[in-house]
């Protein structure tokens, strides 16, 4: 596929396949078969086969086999395979991008911004190899004390729908780069990308069993929790199952990094610019449907601010289903929303832009599609205010000053993302230090750290220790063995001296 003719989403003339990637060799599973449906087009457009614990034994036996050989290579060769991974994911990026645009129902752009911001942490996985070096120290005479990093072993990642590419590449490259072998565990609703990365890690050159995929939901997730071989696991989604997750994972004795939901606040102050906080809101709470963990969802506005709510509308009516943003992932969650903006209404809010109105883009009339909806007058305590949504929905929860905006940011158990509009840095200062969530934008809507800074929330965003990129999750892919070492044959160097 050719970027010039990669302007639309096209129905793929045959129905695609999702299969599993075990032992260098791509297979079905021996579990259920289940259906991919298109957001575009609300049909189906590929099937796969769930794996079962047949296949799961079968992957963990193969990087049992080749663990040893993979995890002592030296960290400069496993680098090379990574550098040839990222140089194919390149070359493939328009057929990468269609198929995740097709099984997620995002824009073609939206999909390639999310492999590029993959690709960025494969940057900061192939700088390892001169950063990371341990440390070495003579902590008496002739007594010295060095840091070692060793691979884990087995450890696993089950990654959601809404960045088919992105949130497994937050975690593949780094884990592999340290040495581990890694099984892969797809939303089942969007699990046809995982067929591309599993492909470009095997011309890269990765040893046979290093890297799976195993496919399906709920089944397939309880069994990577229960085997006993897997050493760590990374989990992101929803808050319900991220806690699932960590108490089976950990109650199982493994390492549990699990990133949940997310409800995040943008703080608007009176002074902010109306152009810059009106198209910086606006893209927060539309981009990628709104299907985003790190999207606005509450505006908390300080006093007066009607002239920078217009602007935010008249940004928000700009955009245009199909061509400035995508659909959403399914029909159910479709009408949830839809639902859940008239139980808002009904309790009193007042629409100012309602997206069940939109009409659907001319050739996808059948997908799933909800344009962009500004709620005002949401109470603080209304479902609207406090629940994840996850669509393109803004509620507006009016507040009279900074402290009461502040105390309703904090009260909200989820904690990943918060961001203010202003001109003032010391209003911008209380909000990064007193907002209770893991990153912070000032005059930023979507404060996504790039690498090297670390993505995680805390609260109910974030169950474990670390954050899923940069430094930060290192210590979670890898051990520090301490190793105390004396040469030196006298008898007064001693371990204290
Ligand atoms: P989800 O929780 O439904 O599914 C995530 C993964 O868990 C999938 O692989 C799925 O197969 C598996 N799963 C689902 N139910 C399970 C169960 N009962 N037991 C075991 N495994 C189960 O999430 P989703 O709908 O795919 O993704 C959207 C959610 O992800 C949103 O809540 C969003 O905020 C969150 N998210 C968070 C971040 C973050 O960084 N904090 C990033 C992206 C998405």
């Amino acid at each position: 596929m050719n970027s010039e003719k990669l302007q639309k989403v096209l129905r793929p003339q045959k129905l695609l396949s999702a299969p599993q990637f075990i032992g260098g060799e791509f297979h079905q599973g021996h579990g259920a078969p289940f259906k991919i449906v298109s957001p575009w087009f609300g049909e189906i457009v590929g099937e796969s086969v769930e794996a079962n614990q047949l296949d799961l034994d079968r992957a963990v036996e193969k990087a049992q086999q080749v663990f040893p050989t993979w995890s002592q290579m030296p960290i400069k060769e496993r680098t090379q395979v990574m550098f040839r991974f990222r140089e194919i994911l390149l070359r493939d990026m328009d057929e990468i991008v269609h198929t995740i645009s097709l099984e997620n129902g995002k824009l073609l752009s939206e999909a390639k911004a999310g492999v590029m911001k993959g690709i960025e942490v494969l940057e900061y996985a192939l700088s390892l190899q001169n950063a990371d070096q341990g440390g070495k120290i003579e902590v008496s005479r002739g007594v010295f004390c060095e840091y070692r990093r060793e691979a884990l072993g087995i450890v696993s990642s089950i990654t959601p729908f809404n960045f088919p590419a992105m949130v497994p590449m937050w975690t593949i490259p780094i884990a592999l780069t340290l040495g581990n072998c890694f099984i892969w565990k797809p939303s089942e609703k969007t699990p046809l990308t995982s067929y591309y990365i599993a492909k470009a890690l095997k011309e890269a050159g990765i040893p046979d069993g290093v890297f799976s995929v195993l496919q399906g939901g709920k089944t397939i997730v309880e069994a990577i929790l229960k085997h006993p071989q897997i050493k760590a696991i990374s989990f992101v989604g929803s808050t319900q199952v991220a806690k699932i997750v960590y108490e089976m994972g950990t109650k199982n004795f493994k390492r549990v990094l699990a990133l949940g939901g997310a409800k995040n606040h943008i703080f608007l102050l009176p002074d902010a610019d109306k152009t810059i906080s009106g198209k910086g809101i606006a893209d927060s709470f539309t981009g990628c449907a709104g299907q985003r963990c790190m999207a606005a969802s509450v505006l908390l506005p300080i006093s007066d601010p009607e002239a920078q709510i217009e602007a935010l509308i008249a940004e928000a009516k700009k955009i245009e289903l199909g061509q400035t943003m995508g659909a959403i992932i399914s029909r159910e969650q479709m009408e949830f929303l839809k639902t859940a903006i008239g139980r808002a209404e009904k309790a009193g809010a007042k629409i100012l832009l309602d997206g069940r109105k939109a009409a659907p883009p001319v050739g996808y009339e059948g997908g799933n599609w909800l344009g962009p909806t500004v709620i005002d007058q949401v109470s603080p305590e209304s479902e609207a205010a406090r629940m994840e949504l996850f669509g393109p929905v803004l509620s507006i929860v009016r507040t009279k000053n900074i402290r009461e905006a502040m105390s309703i940011e904090n009260q909200n158990p989820y904690g990943n993302a918060a961001s203010v509009f202003t001109n003032n840095g010391a209003v911008a200062e209380f909000v990064a230090q007193n907002a209770r969530a893991g990153m912070i934008g000032v005059n930023v809507g979507v404060p996504v750290p790039r690498e090297p800074f670390s993505f995680g929330g805390i609260n109910e965003s974030k169950f474990g220790f670390g954050d899923i990129t940069g430094e930060n999750s290192l210590n979670f892919w890898s051990d520090l063995k301490k190793v105390t070492t004396k040469w030196q044959q006298s008898t007064d160097a001693t371990w204290m001296s």
